[in-house]
């Protein structure tokens, strides 16, 4: 008889459904194609690959890439199949049977399964009503359950704020073990804890190649950390864990990342409008840094199911007790802001 690990149980699949949404605005994505001097250069790239080989197993190409341009070495960068790679390995590294790892809640659902993954034992801190993060919550919380490892999402998902760099810094410097600073939208929110690695070594900061950058379909992400960390993350990913295609890709990407200023500037002005227009309504929207916004309304779930029969898909967080009511959509291009907005202005006036 066969036996599944004991504990396997407990771990939920993360599920989105696999819809084609005419206005998707669900998954936080780049709105947009990728600039077209972009597309032609990864076409150009791609074509080049070397399909019949491995890909080079220290992916130094993209880690010297991406060193050189963040003011680091490349024994400063672990690269991943996606950040979740990344984030799960250092979970792994760091938790492991008897151990706790810390993080936030509401934030990114994955923290829990990777901790689960790794065997280790989740540790939440639970957001203010205005879904704040306490720096202190969090600090005295890992000093006294003497976590393995903090997660912190910075600006967090699928709430929007950013904490303030000093309340980042003060966990990193009074923590007793390492603090990942998950940046996955750090380009939206225009700062980063990067400057900080030289002085701490017991911080690791994880970006992505999928949301600012465009390439959510590549599975692209990384780590920055002092090498010691590095290591031993490299430790617990398989060998050839991402492909060449993507590797490829992903360096076209980031040398040509100036092309992408415009897009997240876009962005960024599209989110305010929709954020003004939401609370002309009027409906509660939360400050965002990222490239969506968290809205609550009491007709949450009846909006959203309004908004999928217009063909606008968004992510509907109302069911759960800490996001009750809430509502997270992805700021798309101008025309599909238009299309989501007056359906939602439809819905909240009453005439539909
Ligand atoms: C999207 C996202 C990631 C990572 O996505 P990858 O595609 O695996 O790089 C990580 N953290 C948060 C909070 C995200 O929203």
């Amino acid at each position: 008889m066969w036996q599944i690990r004991p504990g396997l149980e407990s771990v939920k699949s993360y599920y989105v459904p696999d819809v084609a949404w005419p206005v998707k605005l669900d998954a936080n994505e780049r709105a947009e194609a990728l600039p077209p001097a972009v597309q032609a250069g990864i076409a150009e790239r791609l074509a080049a690959v070397a399909a019949n080989r491995y890909p080079e197993i220290g992916q130094h190409s993209l880690k010297k890439a991406l060193a050189a341009g963040l003011g680091l070495e490349p024994e400063n960068i672990v690269l991943g199949n996606g950040s979740s790679e990344v984030l799960a390995a250092i979970c792994r590294v760091f938790g492991g049977v008897g151990r706790k790892i810390v993080y936030p809640h509401p934030s990114f659902s994955m923290y829990k399964i990777y901790c689960l993954l790794a065997d280790s034992e989740p540790l939440t801190v639970e957001l203010d009503a205005g879904f704040a993060l306490s720096p202190e919550k969090v600090f005295t919380t890992a000093l006294k359950e003497q976590a393995g490892l903090i997660i912190l999402c910075n600006p967090n998902n699928p709430t929007g704020g950013a904490m303030a760099t000093e309340a980042v810094e003060y966990i990193v410097a009074g923590a007793r073990c390492p603090v990942v600073v998950d940046e996955a939208y750090g380009e939206f929110a225009g700062k980063s804890v990067l400057p900080l690695l030289g002085k701490y070594p017991n911080l690791i900061v994880a970006r992505t190649f999928s949301k600012a950058y465009g390439l959510a379909a590549a599975r692209v992400g990384y780590a920055a950390a002092g090498r010691e960390i590095i290591a031993a993350v490299g430790k617990v990913l398989l060998p050839y864990h991402i492909n060449a295609f993507s590797l490829a890709a992903a360096e076209t990407v980031w040398g040509m990342r100036d092309e992408f200023a415009p897009g997240i500037a876009r962005t960024v002005a599209e989110r305010e409008r929709v954020a003004a227009a939401l609370r002309e309504m009027p409906i509660e929207v939360f400050p965002s840094a990222t490239n969506f916004l968290l809205l609550r309304s009491a007709r949450a779930k009846e909006l959203s199911d309004y908004l999928a029969s217009q063909g606008v898909g968004v992510r509907d967080f109302s069911a759960a007790p800490a996001l009750a009511g809430c509502l997270r959509v992805t700021v798309g291009t101008v025309s599909e802001n238009d299309v989501f907005l007056a359906a939602t202005g439809k819905f909240i006036r009453g005439e539909v």
